[in-house]
């Protein structure tokens, strides 16, 4: 049985290393178990990842009707020009062995009458192509892949395990530093590690995203030097609850695909006056539409499925129904009010398609990663997809002699835009010199709220310069001291490095595409800004 340990942490060297138990993780671990000793540290319970609370479902290819070269068009027209070609090809061709592969391994995808699996339509898919579990797809993943991961002896997991640094010799990763659940920090060798720490929405106040969700993989990879790339596209989905006190619960893009309606406080469609598409419009479209409406009304906008059959609506969506019975709202029958959240980053640490990063010895897959798959936009129902087939195609990487297993990536790229053309506008933020207070968890609370109201929807040079301005202030005040080593600080440092990563890649790129919007440059810019940002790096 693989172990799972809880309270006392003694190790301190394995072969292979993973950071995060999402699906990237998992699926990674089950490819390196045959070849050694496998440690996953993961910093809250195993099953808590934006993968367990994934909804809608995972695309693959299967439909009799579909293509992996059709799942690529669509796929790369999300992305909005700038989707990594090869990598979107390995993506769709080979995710398809990869699904039929979680069904192998006994994954319960609901069926049609014919036994096959159904397919469900979300926006921007030409046709039906989302394999789904009720409309908790990757709980059942996640159960899926955890079980395997639980049978074999090779794999170790520990528990409440918060990684704060790579540790990094000669350029070469060569492990990770993290506290244990009591606090005591340890640090642990590894031929290879892997970066599986998910996405990056907790850095907004508004966000779909569990409290794991804080972009350290991010932080943790800029510290050791490793390129990042595309972090300006960040994607707001459209419609998360929007009740007073309520989380921001996902209402997941399948019911619109099922027929749910957006509408006024007045109870009009709206959708056709923004996109063609309507309420399948991609998710960035519709993510604005509704902000305008809500600022054009002065009333919220609502979902509302009361025309489709109340049974039916309560049989697919069982979780989103209850908790929509949790708030007092019936969701077959009651309008359901939605707004905007922080849901996904398509940037993160630069690979290629193996997984490989700039960096010796250093690897990623899953959200944390930029594969060049999103481009600058995802596509919804691939992320549970990427993890899957990345995570396993990283594992192979990091099986290979350590020179062989550096990113070998011609992307067209440009770099430090920020640092060599607009920093110079950035006015410092005025503070108090005598001020080297720690900072508190409000001042985290202060970042989200920050980087929701001038790094969300509408983005504008002063808001960016100002976010910029602010996070290269509070960045320095929180860097943690070596000789008093507290998860606390190292936690908030994390988190607003990558809301600084993020603030100043967004100012870099003056054009708006996929998910990044900026209202003075609301145009797409092929001319100038066809390209990746990579290296941001403000020092
Ligand atoms: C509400 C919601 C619905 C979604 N629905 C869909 C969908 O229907 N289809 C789809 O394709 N995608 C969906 N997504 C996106 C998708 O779930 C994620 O992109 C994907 O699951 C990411 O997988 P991952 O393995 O990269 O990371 P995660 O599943 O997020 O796992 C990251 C892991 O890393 C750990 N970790 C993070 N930082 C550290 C650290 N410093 N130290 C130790 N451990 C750490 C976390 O605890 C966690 O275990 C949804 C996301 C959300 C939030």
């Amino acid at each position: 049985m693989s172990r799972i340990t809880f309270e006392r942490v003694a190790i301190t060297s394995t072969d292979l290393l993973i950071v995060g138990s999402g699906i990237a993780g998992l699926r990674a671990a089950l490819a390196l178990a045959p070849a050694g000793r496998v440690v996953i540290l993961t910093k809250a319970d195993p099953r808590e990842s934006n993968t367990g609370y994934a909804q809608g479902g995972i695309a693959a290819a299967i439909g009799a009707d579909d293509s992996p070269a059709l799942h690529a068009a669509d796929t790369m027209c999300a992305g909005d020009g700038l989707c990594d070609e090869p990598a979107v090809r390995v993506l769709v061709e080979e995710g398809v062995g990869y699904v039929r592969e979680l069904i192998d391994w006994g994954a319960r995808f609901d069926r049609a009458a014919d036994l096959t699996p159904a397919l469900g339509r979300e926006a921007a898919h030409k046709v039906r192509r989302v394999l789904h579990a009720g409309d908790a797809t990757g709980r059942e993943i996640g159960r899926v892949l955890w079980e395997r991961v639980s049978r074999l002896k090779s794999i170790e997991t520990i528990n409440d395990a918060l990684v704060t640094e790579l540790l990094v010799e000669d350029r070469a990763v060569v492990g990770v530093r993290f506290f244990d659940r009591v606090g005591a920090s340890h640090d642990v060798r590894a031929r290879a590690t892997l970066l599986a720490t998910g996405g990056a929405g907790q850095v907004f106040r508004e966000t779909t995203n569990p409290s794991v969700a804080t972009g350290d993989g991010i932080a943790l990879a800029y510290h050791a030097g490793a390129r990042l790339a595309d972090l300006e596209f960040v994607q707001f989905h459209p419609t998360a609850l929007n009740r007073t006190g309520a989380p921001r619960f996902l209402i997941s893009e399948a019911l619109r695909g099922e027929g749910a309606r957006l509408v006024n406080g007045s109870g009009e469609a709206f959708m056709t006056r923004h996109h063609p598409d309507g309420d399948l419009a991609p998710r960035d479209v519709v993510a604005r539409g509704i902000a305008r409406e809500v600022e054009r009304t002065g009333q919220p906008v609502f979902l509302t499925l009361a025309h489709l059959d109340s049974r039916y609506v309560h049989d697919r969506f069982p979780t989103i129904a209850d908790m929509c019975r949790r708030v007092g709202l019936d969701l077959a029958r009651d309008p359901v009010p939605v707004g905007p959240a922080a849901h996904y980053i398509m940037g993160g640490v630069e690979t290629d398609e193996w997984g490989r990063t700039s960096l010796v010895g250093l690897f990623a897959a899953g959200e944390v990663a930029c594969t060049g798959v999103h481009g600058a936009n995802r596509l919804a129902s691939n992320s549970l997809l990427e993890g899957l087939v990345f995570g396993a195609r990283a594992a192979s990487a990091m099986l290979q002699p350590p020179q062989a297993a550096v990113m070998k990536s011609d992307r067209k790229k440009r770099s430090g835009v920020v640092s060599s053309e607009l920093a110079r506008s950035v006015t410092p933020w005025p503070k108090d010199e005598n001020d080297s207070r720690p900072l508190s968890s409000v001042d985290t609370a202060e970042v989200r709220d920050l980087m929701w109201r001038s790094v969300g929807l509408f983005r504008t040079r002063e808001g960016l310069l100002d976010a910029v301005s602010r996070l290269d202030d509070l960045v320095k005040r929180a860097a943690p001291n070596a000789s008093t080593p507290d998860a606390d600080l190292w936690r908030q440092f994390n988190l607003i490095t990558v809301a600084r990563l993020i603030s100043r890649a967004a100012l870099g790129r003056e054009e708006s595409r996929g998910g990044h919007f900026r209202a003075d440059f609301p145009a797409r810019d092929d001319l100038h800004w066809k390209v990746h940002l990579v290296d941001m790096r403000p020092d």
